[in-house]
């Protein structure tokens, strides 16, 4: 669903929602003050031009008053579409925000400690918002590397073992990703994911352009159940970052063709 306060538009998962003591959101491509119009929300410094970083920052602080949450224990890392899943410490909480010299690799990241918000940023790549009811919360950054490597199932066992937390109290959330119908790709890409998660259900292949397509969220989904969460636990959005009726609403990489002002961010904090 989405949610508007002021320009601001944040999407947010229903069941997360409704469970309680947790907090997230997602952002879409409006409600910041980057790009030409000044208006869109770009959510990552990847770009590192001084004057964008300056405005993330200000984008992000614009998401935080609107969910009431200290800008400066944001926490983010860079993202290098590997497996690592990096536990957020206090001396790490604030990393790339209250503490914007420490800049740490990594695709997925865990903390207990409570209004720190974990934050990743997404073109395509699929979005696992994980909360271990009560105790802990994860967020995972998957593209296809991510999900070949099962980085979201990663994320989960490591939660289970660093907090003591049981896999069936743990809660996912599948955010905002490019769909099946969408993520074209060749062959080698295609053997890479077969290899990983072999269900034929995954993949379609179309003859006529040789192209084959692959299901994401429906792998994060197997790497979720494979650590342990039961499916009735994980929620599938189904919204598309890609399909040409979301273009307002979002950026997307494959969609703009490498030509997106932007990337969005996603969130989540023990409250
Ligand atoms: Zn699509």
């Amino acid at each position: 669903m989405i949610e508007t306060k002021k320009n601001l538009k944040l999407y947010k998962d229903g069941m997360l929602e409704a469970i309680g003591g947790v907090g997230h959101f997602f952002t879409t491509r409006l409600g910041g003050v980057s790009g030409a119009s000044g208006n869109l929300f770009n959510a990552s410094f990847s770009r590192e031009k001084e004057e964008e970083s300056f405005k993330v920052r200000e984008n992000v602080s614009i998401a935080a008053r609107a969910e009431d949450l200290p800008k400066d224990r944001f926490t983010s890392v860079k993202q290098i579409h590997g497996d690592r899943v990096l536990k957020v410490t206090e001396e790490i909480a604030g990393a790339r925000f209250g503490k914007p010299e420490l800049v740490i690799e990594a695709d997925a990241m865990i903390t207990d400690i409570p209004m720190t918000p974990l934050f990743t940023t997404h073109g395509d790549c699929v979005p696992v918002f994980v909360y271990a009811k009560g105790r802990a919360v994860g967020m995972v950054h998957s593209g296809w590397r991510g999900c070949a490597l099962g980085i979201a199932g990663k994320t989960v066992e490591t939660m289970v073992r660093e907090y003591g937390v049981s896999p069936r109290d743990i809660f996912c959330a599948i955010g905002p990703h490019i769909c099946k119908k969408c993520f074209e790709i060749d062959e080698p890409v295609y053997l890479q994911l077969k290899e990983a998660y072999p269900d034929e259900a995954l993949y379609t292949y179309n003859p006529v352009k040789n192209k084959y397509y692959a299901d994401l969220g429906g792998i994060v989904m197997q790497s979720l159940e494979k650590a342990g969460v039961p499916r009735d636990n994980i929620s599938l959005g189904g919204v598309c970052t890609c399909c040409e009726v979301n273009r307002d609403l979002f950026f997307s990489h494959r969609g703009e063709k490498g030509q997106n002002e932007g990337l969005m961010g996603a969130a989540i904090w023990l409250r």
